[in-house]
Parts: C-alpha cells; sequence; structure tokens
C-alpha cells in the first residue's frame, strides 16, 4: 500500500470506535488532514501521548480508503510549555483556527513555518506578553492572507492620509479613512494614536521583532478589538476560541 511521509501540526483529536483516535493536523504539503491512529487510546499505544493538540511531529501514513492510517510518529518539539499552561493554550487555538478555517488552505507551504513560528514564539514568552503575541499573529496572518489593512492612505478615497482630525476605521474599506470620507459615516468606529501606531508598526515590521516594542494595555484591548472584528468581517468566521479565551481570563484573573 503506497505510504508517504509529512511533518504536521497536530491540531485536534476525537475518539473514535472503542481505541483509535482520528487526528486533524496541519501539514506544509498538504494543508489540512485528518488521519486515524489505530489503537492510539490503548494504554500501551506505540503513540503513547505524542497525538496531542501543538504537538509538532513527523508522520509516516498510508493511503486509506477513506481516512489515511497513521503508522509512525517522531516528535520534533513537543511544546509541552504550551500543553501545560490553559491560557497559552487558549491562545494557540486561536490562531490554529484562524489558520483552518480560512486562508490556510490555499497557501500551506507560506502559511506552515508562520504557524510553526507563532507556537515557538508563544513557547517561551511570559504571560504578560500574550495578549500583544494574538495580536501581531491574527495581524501577520491576515496580512499573509491578502487583507493588509491600508493605514497609510485613505482606504476609500486612495487620497495621501495627512493630519487627521480622527483616526476613522472602515471595515468595509478596509483601514483608515481621511477627513472627508469620514464625515460622511454614521457611527463610525474611532481608535486612539496609539492604536493607529501599534497596528502600523505590528504590520510594517518583521514578524520576528513582535515584540521588540511594548504597547500600553489600553493599545492593545482597542487593537484587538478592531482586529476581531476585522477578521469576521473579512473570513466570516466568528472564532469560536476567542470566547474559551474570555472564559479562561475571567477564571485565572
Ligand atoms: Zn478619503
Amino acid at each position: 500500500m503506497p505510504t508517504y511521509k509529512t511533518r504536521v501540526i497536530i491540531i485536534s483529536y476525537m475518539k473514535f470506535k472503542e481505541a483509535d483516535k482520528i487526528i486533524r493536523a496541519y501539514s506544509p504539503h498538504l494543508g489540512r488532514i485528518s488521519a486515524i491512529a489505530k489503537g492510539a487510546r490503548k494504554t500501551k499505544s506505540k503513540f503513547g501521548a505524542r497525538l496531542e493538540p501543538f504537538s509538532y511531529c513527523e508522520l509516516v501514513l498510508y493511503k486509506g480508503r477513506n481516512l489515511d492510517i497513521v503508522t509512525q510518529i517522531e516528535i520534533l518539539e513537543p511544546f509541552l510549555n504550551i500543553k501545560e499552561n490553559l491560557k497559552k493554550l487558549a491562545y494557540a487555538y486561536i490562531i490554529a483556527d484562524l489558520i483552518i478555517r480560512s486562508g490556510g488552505e490555499s497557501d500551506p507551504a507560506r502559511i506552515f513555518p508562520f504557524f510553526l513560528f507563532s507556537l515557538k514564539e508563544l513557547q517561551k514568552i511570559d504571560e504578560s506578553l500574550l495578549k500583544q503575541w494574538l495580536i501581531a499573529f491574527q495581524l501577520k496572518f491576515m496580512i499573509l492572507s491578502g487583507y493588509k489593512p491600508i493605514l497609510d492612505k485613505c482606504s476609500s478615497c486612495g487620497r495621501k492620509i495627512e493630519k487627521l482630525k480622527k483616526n476613522v476605521f472602515s471595515f468595509k474599506d478596509g483601514g483608515l479613512l481621511c477627513n472627508d470620507c469620514s464625515n460622511k459615516r454614521e457611527a463610525p468606529t474611532v481608535l486612539k494614536n496609539e492604536t493607529v501606531k501599534m497596528l502600523r508598526n505590528l504590520s510594517e515590521m518583521d514578524i520576528r521583532e513582535w515584540n521588540r516594542t511594548i504597547y500600553s494595555e489600553i493599545a492593545q484591548k482597542e487593537c484587538q478589538k478592531v482586529l476581531e472584528n476585522y477578521i469576521y468581517y473579512y473570513l466570516e468566521s466568528k472564532l469560536k476560541t476567542i470566547h474559551f479565551l474570555r472564559e479562561i481570563e475571567s477564571k485565572y484573573k
């Protein structure tokens, strides 16, 4: 039977039959894949606990009639620090959710290294940086998917933005509006200067430098809110995992 090898990040699994697991994973060559690991829930399974969400591993699979079957697994990075920290785990799920539900299928060869890098950063950071991590990686994911927010010119008429009376952000147009265009809007979303600065800087910089400047809590809060709405507007997938995160945050305050 034809077998193949691929590196993946495990996203989730569900129990199947008495002792099997069906895993969902993300691969740089294939995008989203599902496969079955037979006997994975037996105590003496050769897979052990390795098929857990966010394990980065190399799988050997063979082509099944419906689902492909996992025959071997080699862990490349277990990301234990994420798995053992419920808050970090919730943040990891948000990025995974975003990738799985949207552009992740179109260009896995570009998305996969981004996803892996986001987990490597998440693994090593202090909890105080979690919010900025989420903002930076959500924003970069939107840019990778072709939805870069327009912040240097008016997103409606295209005129260069000079001095703005107010930073009016239009979801429909995908960015800031000039004074003339914003006057015509009812109930506009107005952003603080620091929020615009944070969005601008993070959009332009190399993702490896996402935590070079730490922004205020107020700017981070507003940035996260505007990004959530932006993602919702363009990807039409309300991120369920965000609600999970809110629950965790309220429990561990
Ligand atoms: Zn305009």
